[in-house]
């Protein structure tokens, strides 16, 4: 496929217009000024649309999309308790999968073309996430109470399982992390026996670290430590590691993730809902920890438009931090993509670039509230909407085009959602 006469954001995230992008299978195989002499099939006409990276979501739990509305106006407690834990002990497989296909519609109409995501019964949302040929980290969030560790839990052959049979399948699109929910919701037994289950697999880890001021308060009276310590002191950040939230770290909290080459996973509107406060993004940044942007579930959200979240983390820490001069438009573009991708290990994703993975995203900048053009950056940020994607592409294949989507038969995802839910409540 070629794209002709294309504004790009460049593998450094500066704006070049009028170029000329070849796509070859999955990669990005040519960009330039001028027309390539090279037969690239189909040609798709840029004039007025702007091609960028695909978004990454670095921290979602995607069958959520079926707690939609369900629990609003509530305490974190009182939401998880009395709604979240009692509909989620309904889900069947089929509930997940059909709540991961409407996440990853969702998805891949608001530009989203990798999600790392924490949830249960994930052998269903990987085969949702192969046939919505979406890429995915997918890991589930181990829990422990009493003396159980890790390899007493029926997760640890769940994971043994996953990993034999999802690992890097489907061209890698699928990849297998392993996660620990928070140290509110697990022993230290089962926490260093994870981190050395995950060092022996060579996978990932992905995890929830300081999202409420009394999971501090309460991790530093179980343990004399921060959350961030503990799970350093137990090994958690032996291998790569993305946190969610990380809004009340300490001081020295910074120091171990960036050390350890720790991902902070921002997720502010989760954040904004649940009142869980404001993580520190510009000290973040300033001490050179990766930082990316995650939607959470949509139980907390309540859409995967991550456009929506790019806008609210571009604004709220200036508010938060009386300084509008943090968090610049191209830092926050680079949280939503390039960071992303690198907390997900995959270093060929995430940046329009020749010998990259061809996760692409086109934006209609041919409207009103993207006009006029002075900085694209700015109007990514501050005017763009979710709905101005107009072309999502992951490995060279088309998902979603002008209100077609490819591998999803959308009717049909609706309707098993819609299903799914009303079956819960009347079991509820
Ligand atoms: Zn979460």
């Amino acid at each position: 496929m070629l794209f002709k006469n294309i504004d790009i954001l460049d593998e450094n995230f500066d704006y070049i217009k009028n170029c000329h992008i070849g796509i070859d299978g999955e990669k990005i195989d040519y960009i330039g000024k001028e027309l390539p002499d090279k037969n690239y099939g189909r040609v798709y006409n840029g004039t007025g649309k702007l091609l960028m990276p695909g978004l990454v979501n670095a921290h979602s739990h995607v069958p959520m999309t079926l707690l939609r509305g369900y629990a609003e106006n509530m305490k974190l407690q009182d939401w998880l308790t009395k709604r979240i834990f009692p509909f989620e002990a309904k889900m069947t497989a089929e509930d997940i999968y059909n709540g991961s296909m409407l996440g990853f519609a969702e998805m891949v109409r608001f530009g989203i073309v990798s999600t790392t995501d924490m949830y249960f019964m994930d052998e269903y949302i990987a085969k949702a996430a192969m046939d919505a040929q979406i890429k995915c980290n997918l890991s589930i969030g181990t829990t422990s109470s009493g003396d159980k560790g890790y390899y007493d839990l029926p997760v640890f052959e769940e994971n043994n399982s996953l990993i034999k049979n999802y690992h890097n399948k489907e061209n890698g699109r699928i990849k297998i992390d392993l996660s620990l929910h928070a140290e509110y919701t697990s022993n230290e037994k089962t926490v260093s026996q994870l981190a050395e289950f995950a060092q022996k697999s060579n996978v990932r880890m992905h995890i929830h670290l300081s999202e409420t001021k009394q999971e501090n308060e309460q991790c530093k009276q179980r343990h004399n430590m921060t959350p961030a310590k503990y799970f350093y002191t137990n090994g958690i950040f032996n291998v790569p590691t993305t946190a969610a939230h990380c809004i009340w770290l300490e001081d020295e909290d910074y120091d171990i993730l960036k050390e350890n080459n720790v991902t902070a996973a921002c997720c502010p509107v989760s954040n904004l809902k649940l009142a869980s406060g404001f993580c520190n993004a510009p000290k973040l940044y300033n001490k050179g920890i990766n930082v990316a942007l995650g939607t959470d579930g949509a139980a907390s959200n309540n859409n995967l438009n991550i456009f929506e979240d790019l806008k609210i983390f571009a604004l709220i820490y200036k508010a938060s931090f009386n300084d509008p001069t943090v968090i610049t438009p191209k830092q926050a573009i680079m949280s939503a993509t390039k960071n992303g991708a690198i907390s997900q290990g995959r270093d060929d994703c995430g940046a329009i670039k020749v010998g990259n993975k061809s996760d692409i995203i086109v934006l209609d900048i041919d409207k009103p509230w993207m006009t006029p053009n002075h900085n694209i950056l700015n109007n990514i940020v501050y005017s763009a909407q979710g709905s101005d994607v107009v072309f999502t592409m992951v490995d060279g294949r088309v998902l979603y085009e002008d209100g077609e989507y490819y591998s999803i038969d959308i009717e049909k995802a609706i309707y098993n959602a819609n299903m799914s839910a009303k079956f819960i409540l009347s079991k509820l």
